[in-house]
């Protein structure tokens, strides 16, 4: 089992046990992110550390979108997965194509992406945050 599997395989362990949450950044957004981390702000450091992972990745490593499965070098939205608890240090950041990230339906595309990712899902979740509503 790599690294990346057994932080995945950790991830869901805790997520089917405690439910999920997330944050929709689209790619506009992810500045104000960065610099709100700079302010101090824990919750913008976290997600600041998640989406420029996630956003490092994609440009290193072409991505599937999560919801159509098209290749996307470019990510429109960044999609965390979070355990609602918030554990420190664990999310999982989904890349969305510039089809599947169009605002309108968002929300229920990232859910159906995550009933996919992770069967038997009981609770889906409610974003936290929202891309481009701040
Ligand atoms: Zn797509």
């Amino acid at each position: 089992m790599s690294k990346e599997d057994e932080y995945f395989a950790a991830f869901c362990h805790l997520i089917y046990k405690v439910g999920v949450t997330c944050d929709i950044v689209s790619r506009s957004e992810a500045q104000g992110i960065v610099i709100a981390a700079g302010s101090g702000n824990k919750e913008a450091a976290e997600l600041c550390r998640a989406v420029s992972f996630a956003v490092g990745r994609v440009e290193k490593r072409p991505a599937k979108c999560a919801c159509c499965q098209r290749m996307v070098s470019d990510p429109a939205v960044i999609v965390i997965l979070f355990p609602a608890n918030r554990a420190p240090g664990m999310s999982v950041g989904l890349a969305l194509c510039e089809r599947c990230g169009d605002q309108k339906g968002l929300v229920g595309r990232t859910q159906d992406c995550v009933k996919a990712l992770f069967p038997g899902m009981m609770a889906l979740p409610q974003p936290t945050h929202e891309g481009g509503r701040a």
